[in-house]
């Protein structure tokens, strides 16, 4: 015949007292997560993080905003002056640029696989913080600076 009493009070306290030791083993242990964000992380510098304009080498031909997915990147028109040599090498007649809603970029990086001049990249640059929603739109000359330049440490 089965027996259908529970475990006993032995099984009870040998569980409390292993859950109790396993607690005091952890304290010992290095700290593997980080408090953000106090402390920095560290990405690798293949991460896809914040999207980057270099405005110097966009030529302006909309190439990597026709293959974003999600409408993330709309073309502006922006008067930017270039020094001489980029102009040369670089030649954006019809002076437009991208600029980027940073809050629904998908970080799917092809934007910066069709750009044919490098132009345009996506950076370590994760921590985005925003003070308000109408912030989320980047100009061109925005997605040149990094967060802590465009709204300052403390946000
Ligand atoms: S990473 Fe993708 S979603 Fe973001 S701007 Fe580039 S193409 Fe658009
Ligand atoms: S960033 Fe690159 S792909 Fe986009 S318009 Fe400028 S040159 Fe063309």
């Amino acid at each position: 015949m089965q027996d259908e009493r529970g475990p006993g009070p032995l099984t009870g306290i040998a569980g409390i007292i292993k859950g109790v030791w396993y607690m005091f083993i952890q304290g010992f242990k290095p700290k593997v997560t980080k408090q953000v964000p106090e402390e920095k992380l560290e990405y690798g510098h293949r991460t896809t993080g914040r999207v980057f304009l270099n405005m110097d080498a966009c030529i302006g031909c909309t190439l990597c905003e026709q293959i974003c997915p999600n409408g993330t990147i709309r073309m502006m028109t922006w008067a930017y002056q270039k020094s001489p040599e980029f102009e040369k090498k670089y030649p954006n007649k019809r002076q437009i640029y991208p600029s980027v809603d940073v809050a629904i970029c998908t970080h799917c990086n092809l934007c910066e696989e069709i750009c044919p001049t490098g132009a345009i990249t996506l950076e370590a640059e994760v921590e985005e913080w925003h003070m308000r929603r109408e912030n989320t739109r980047y100009t061109p000359p925005m997605l040149n600076k990094k967060e802590n330049e465009l709204w300052g440490e403390n946000r």
